[in-house]
């Protein structure tokens, strides 16, 4: 490992910036979440409430806490309501709910206005493009839908496979509307139908100019609040981009082990490191948060 991030509880600007924080942003899935997607077990997978509890204090506190995810909305919006809260990005970060009260909307960066047929959603203009077919036809065998997670998806396509982002992206660049092509690491679908690929990676199809960070950016501006006064907690090297829009950021212990994790931390001082992993790390954060606010 090329670098070491200080660890949380070790870091007075982690403190510094804790004690003025009106907003949290939390992935999901190995940050919130652990094995198997669960939020009542522990690190090592074994049955356990310290995530929860924590979520409880930090409801009590009143603390915002909005999930920033690459889930659909459905599964976005389900999370937050079951654990209280009322905001949720979605879709990494092409979809935003600002308030349940509200409608969502879709972030479409790039996207000219007017691209969209009537009563189309982003996720299938991206398939009359023809984003899925110039990618099949590119790497035959190599690229599939991410199958039982690709339904239901309003603006991204999530895929799995082995393929060279660089010449993805150069037929994707031949579309009518600009996508870009993100590899999210290495997954272990239980089934698949790909042809000779040992190391799977997920993929996910957005468009060009929507981020995390764009979503979280938008946000806090709807909230009159500015990144100053907001922390990110994930485990991916598309969670430490959103950490740019945040003061401080907190990788979950999990996340160092991922070489393209910390080297998209390269250059980035303002991202520390919890002790513990997964929904663990998280109640270490939640602590830390409730702490420093009350000190
Ligand atoms: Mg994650």
């Amino acid at each position: 490992m090329s670098r070491i991030l200080p660890y949380l509880d070790e870091s007075a600007y982690a403190a510094e910036t804790l004690s003025r924080a009106q907003i949290a942003l939390t992935d999901l899935d190995g940050t919130l979440l652990g094995l198997g997607g669960s939020v009542l077990i522990d690190a090592v997978g074994e049955p356990a409430l310290t995530t929860v509890s924590a979520i409880v204090e930090v409801n009590r506190a009143g603390f915002e806490v909005v999930v920033c995810t690459g889930r659909n909305r459905i599964q976005a919006g389900e999370v937050s309501r079951i654990l209280g809260w009322k905001s949720f990005i979605a879709e990494l970060g092409c979809i935003v709910m600002y308030d349940r009260r509200e409608p969502i909307e879709y972030l479409l960066g790039e996207w000219p206005e007017g691209v969209l047929l009537e009563g189309e959603t982003p996720y299938q203009a991206m398939t009359r493009f023809g984003a899925l077919r110039v990618l099949t036809e590119t790497f035959p065998g190599k690229i599939e839908e991410h199958d039982p997670w690709h339904t239901d998806r309003e603006v991204t396509h999530v895929l799995r496979g082995s393929i060279d982002c660089e010449t993805a992206q150069a037929a994707l660049d031949t579309l009518e509307a600009p996508i870009a092509i993100i590899d999210n690491g290495i997954i272990h679908p239980p089934r698949h139908t790909l042809v000779d690929v040992d190391e799977v990676h997920v993929y996910h199809l957005v468009p060009k100019g929507t981020s995390k960070e764009a979503a979280i950016r938008e946000l806090l501006a709807r909230r009159g609040l500015t990144p100053n006064e907001a922390v990110a907690i994930g485990d991916s090297a598309t969670d430490v981009e959103m950490m740019n829009a945040a003061a401080l950021g907190i990788l979950v212990r999990n996340a160092l082990d991922d070489p393209r994790v910390m080297a998209a931390t390269e250059g980035c001082d303002t991202i520390v490191a919890t002790r513990a992993e997964r929904g663990d790390g998280w109640a270490e954060f939640a602590h830390a948060w409730l702490a420093a606010r009350q000190g």
